[in-house]
């Protein structure tokens, strides 16, 4: 399966990238909702994770107590080291199981954090969602209704716009245009990546 993995900041458009992408017939695979699925109740890494933290992890009905998580491994860099060494296998197995079953002619993989967990090499090609970092802020302050300074904590905490480029095959640029024009963007890079996979086929 040819794999085009998409990444980009907080609040630079790729879900939204991403829906377009569907609604060309395409299979969109998202590493944050495997992240959730590797620890749902029953699993065993969320056993794993109770047994190591204790559970007082898991809320009343038996899921993960995520902000609990959070807590006990902010500021501590050997939990946050353990659960990583624990999840980022999994996370990853998944994600290209869930590639390998697409039946469409190429898979969309959503990686936000593509470039920080270096993942890039698990895609044919890499193509960053750009927008300047005003418009991020911007953006993700409407759309979540947080503070100015809590959107720049969050952009300061990721790579940087150009660490993100550099990593980028392909560069969708989400900020300047209309609407119409990111979608003449996205359907050219589409008929791309289409002769791209049509020709790695066997
Ligand atoms: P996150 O990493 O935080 O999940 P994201 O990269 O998936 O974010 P989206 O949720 O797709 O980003 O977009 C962020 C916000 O910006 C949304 O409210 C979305 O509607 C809006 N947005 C996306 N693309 C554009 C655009 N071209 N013009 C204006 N607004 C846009």
């Amino acid at each position: 399966m040819y794999v085009v993995a998409i990444t980009g900041g907080i609040g630079s458009g790729k879900t939204t990238i991403a829906n377009q992408f569907a609604a060309l017939g395409i299979e969109v695979v998202d590493a944050d909702v495997i992240a959730r699925e590797v620890v749902e109740p029953g699993t065993p890494a969320l056993a794993a994770i109770a047994a190591h933290f204790g559970s007082d992890i898991l809320d009343a009905g038996g899921e993960l107590d995520r902000r609990a998580l959070r807590e006990r491994i902010f500021n501590h860099q050997e939990e946050k080291a353990w659960l990583n060494a624990l999840l980022h296998p999994l996370i990853r197995q998944e994600m290209l199981r869930q590639c390998a079953a697409a039946s469409s002619p190429y898979c969309l993989l959503v990686v936000p954090l593509l470039v920080e967990n270096k993942l890039t090499g698990l895609a044919d090609r890499v193509l960053v969602i750009d927008v300047d970092e005003e418009t991020q802020i911007e953006r993700t302050c409407r759309r979540d209704g947080v503070s100015r300074a809590q959107a720049e904590a969050i952009l300061a905490a990721q790579a940087s716009r150009a660490e993100r480029l550099a990593a980028a095959d392909d560069v969708l640029d989400n900020q300047s245009g209309t609407s119409e024009t990111i979608s003449a963007r996205i359907f050219a890079l589409h008929e791309t990546y289409l002769a791209f996979a049509s020709q790695q086929a066997p």
